[in-house]
């Protein structure tokens, strides 16, 4: 047994997904041609809407890869925005708050996965991405070659968990937005995961069902935005874990086409 096949066993879509459609997605051909185009539009030159400057990605300086688990955003800023995330009051949210986490993984991840808000356990741990969705987040993102915390971010749309599991509003989302807004002019990622259909409608600001948002790439000020079901969601329907997967696929499809034209990009301009 190769190291696909053990991934996708331990995913549980072992023979569901076939080895043949992992390779033909890695390389480029894909097996799951959906009726929507795959669309990633130039960088936007646009100013950034809700208070913070972000660079398009064509303007991204060099760089520079290195491996280093379980860091968090390091920048300039990166104390000053965890410090003041802790002390932020901007919205209700902090009157019922344990913690207020940040994001945590590699300042230089390719990869930003952005999940709704801490779930019962990461607030009352303060850790990110743990319990049985960080598992199979984390599984996930393994059977698509990333490693968590290695070459992927972690954070929230909202950084403050909101009582009785509910979702957070429109107002709450706007409130916490430059802060996540921050993360991602740190991090510049090539490609951004939206996990489940709140962090979508409220981080794109979009209305639609689901189903009609997966298998499809927003453009985010120059960055690729992909959608796929929320963990907690995912954990309650085992039986969607192929179609999660597929997700996944689709947004290593949408990095590797931003590799490739930062690529081209550096060439051209040699
Ligand atoms: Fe501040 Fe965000 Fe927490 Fe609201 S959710 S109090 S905006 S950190």
């Amino acid at each position: 047994m190769n190291r696909d096949e053990a991934l996708l066993r331990e995913l549980g879509l072992w023979p569901t997904v076939s080895l043949l459609e992992t390779k033909v997605l890695i390389e480029g051909q894909d097996a799951f041609a959906r009726p929507q185009e795959v669309k990633v539009t130039p960088p936007s030159t646009k100013p950034v809407s809700h208070g913070q400057s972000i660079k398009p990605l064509d303007a991204k300086e060099e760089r520079v890869k290195e491996t280093k688990p379980e860091e968090p955003v390091k920048s300039t800023g990166q104390l000053t925005l965890q410090e003041r995330v802790l002390s932020c009051a901007a919205c209700a949210l902090h009157a019922t708050r344990q913690h207020a986490l940040v994001g945590k993984g590699n300042a230089q991840a390719d990869w930003l996965v952005i999940a709704e808000s801490p779930s019962t356990e990461e607030d009352l741990l303060n850790q990110v991405a743990i319990g049985s969705a960080g598992e199979m987040l984390a599984n996930l993102l393994n059977a698509v070659g990333a490693t968590v915390f290695e070459n992927t971010y972690h954070t929230y749309l909202v950084k403050c968990r909101p009582v009785h599991n509910r979702p957070p509003s429109l107002e709450e989302s706007r409130a916490c937005r430059h802060h996540l807004l921050e993360e991602i002019s740190h991090l510049q990622p090539k490609v951004i995961v939206l996990l489940g259909r709140t962090v979508a409608k409220l981080f794109l600001e979009l209305d639609l069902p689901l189903t009609q948002m997966r298998q499809k790439s927003y453009d985010f000020r120059g960055v690729g935005v992909v959608v796929t079901q929320d963990m907690g969601a995912l954990l309650r329907q085992p039986s969607e874990k192929a179609q999660a997967w597929r997700d996944f696929m689709f947004a290593k499809k949408i990095l590797n086409q931003c590799t490739q034209r930062v690529g081209s990009d550096d060439t051209t301009n040699t």
